[in-house]
């Protein structure tokens, strides 16, 4: 029996990056040598097993054969004459169709080593065509190597797959992994761009890909484009390292301008309130986990709050806070105020780039929060045993006075009519 290194730990070996973890490839063994030789078998649909010391994973060389739609009509057939190439060839691309030996001697059939110099992503064989989550792999793996583009000829096969109708075929579950792991790469536009070029975007988030095209007013977005716009916002959400639910929250911050009549163009007023609706349907459709679904609803709703928060009176921004429910969830009140310097940084176009622009609204906003969080509810409450009903208006007058004191904004005049 020999064992080879493939995939990832491979190419990323070769490109000169830091390898997480390595995957095997056995041949010329079967389940039985495994055991005996102290592997645990884990694999639930082909035999996969674990090192007994390092605990990573050993898949005995398989085929795969389709035999039904989606990505789990799969036939796989193991068996000890299987060889090192039939196994290379299953797989989705050729940059990750290469083996290395214990010796340390390639075996690259497919000529991966020379698309990784040329930075290409390539299929491997028309198989390809016959898993849709192979789409999403290429879009996550262009957000992870920027670089790189998709062949042609790859392109064209995603293509004919999206009409064909295989990516409808995709469980959500398996959507939102790929999406959200390329969300947390370092280029996540890269991942929208693939998507787009071969048309899955449109079936899996159309209500994120029709926002290019849709025009925004050029003095506060030089880049005009929404799209644009979203690719601009995520990157930019990338560079800072941010975490997921912010990431995807700003994502999702405009769906809103996607439904504004033409003729309203580049007016969008009213796409928050707008935009709830289509991310709540975004987010049921994908499964996405409350976390990242309350944030980008939240951000959706409340991010030209957060931009004109200087412009607020304090009675409005403690309003803000109660609808946020920053009082009980301040973290992720932290959260929508990134979201939203994201939102209000990814404008970079050819008359005019915000993206060093200060943004002020954040310190304002968390000083204001810090001074009606400091207001003790409990005992304005006890205070009001008597009068139950009081209670709300009288805490939230309390908070608008701290956040007027913070603010040193003393003299405003505290008059509820206008919000
Ligand atoms: P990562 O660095 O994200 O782990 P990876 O390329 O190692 O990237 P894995 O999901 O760990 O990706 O898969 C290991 C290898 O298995 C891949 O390099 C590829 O050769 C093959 N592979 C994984 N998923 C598929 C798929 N859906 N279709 C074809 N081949 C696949
Ligand atoms: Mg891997």
């Amino acid at each position: 029996m020999k064992t080879y290194v493939v995939g990832g730990a491979v190419r990323d070996e070769l490109l000169g990056l830091p390898v997480k973890d390595h995957d095997h490839v056995v041949v010329g063994a079967t389940p039985e040598q495994m055991v005996a030789q102290g592997f645990r078998a884990v694999g639930k649909d082909f035999p996969v097993f674990l090192h007994p010391a390092t605990q990573e994973e050993y898949a005995l060389a398989r085929t795969e054969r389709k035999t039904a739609p989606g990505y789990k009509g799969f036939v796989f057939h193991t068996a000890a004459d299987v060889t090192l190439e039939q196994d290379l060839v299953r797989r989705d691309l050729t940059v990750n169709a290469i083996a290395r030996a214990e010796d340390g001697t390639l075996t690259d059939p497919f000529d991966g080593q020379g698309d990784i110099a040329r930075r290409v992503f390539r299929h491997v064989s028309d198989a390809f065509a016959e898993d849709p989550v192979r789409i999403l792999r290429v879009a996550r793996f262009a957000a992870r190597y920027p670089e790189f583009t998709v062949a042609p000829e790859t392109n064209a096969l995603m293509r004919r797959m999206v009409d064909e109708g295989e990516v409808d075929a995709l469980v959500p579950e398996r959507v939102w992994q790929e999406l959200s792991r390329g969300l947390m790469e370092q280029k996540p536009s890269r991942m929208l761009q693939v998507l787009r070029d071969c048309g899955a975007l449109a079936r899996i988030v159309p209500e994120l890909d029709c926002l290019w095209g849709v025009p925004q007013p050029e003095k506060w977005h030089p880049e005009v484009d929404t799209g644009i716009h979203m690719e601009q916002v995520v990157d930019y959400a990338a560079s800072q390292e941010l975490e997921l639910p912010v990431r995807f929250a700003a994502l999702l911050h405009d769906l809103g301008k996607g439904v504004t009549p033409a003729d309203k163009w580049p007016a969008h007023h009213g796409h928050e309130g707008l935009g709830v609706a289509l991310v709540k349907e975004v987010c049921a459709r994908l499964k996405v986990p409350t976390e990242c679904r309350d944030l980008a609803v939240l951000t959706a709703r409340e991010h030209g709050n957060v931009a004109r928060a200087l412009e607020l009176r304090c009675r409005t921004v403690v309003k803000l806070f109660e609808r946020a429910d920053a009082f009980r969830k301040p973290a992720r009140f932290l959260q929508l105020l990134q979201a939203t310097e994201c939102d209000a940084r990814g404008r970079i176009g050819p008359s005019g780039s915000f993206a060093d622009t200060p943004f002020p609204q954040r310190a304002h906003l968390e000083k204001a929060l810090a001074a009606a969080r400091a207001v003790n509810a409990g005992e304005i409450a006890l205070g009001l045993a008597e009068q139950p009903q009081r209670i709300p208006d009288m805490v939230r007058n309390a908070r608008v006075r701290a956040v007027q004191a913070a603010l040193a904004r003393g003299d405003e005049p505290d008059d509820d009519s206008v919000d």
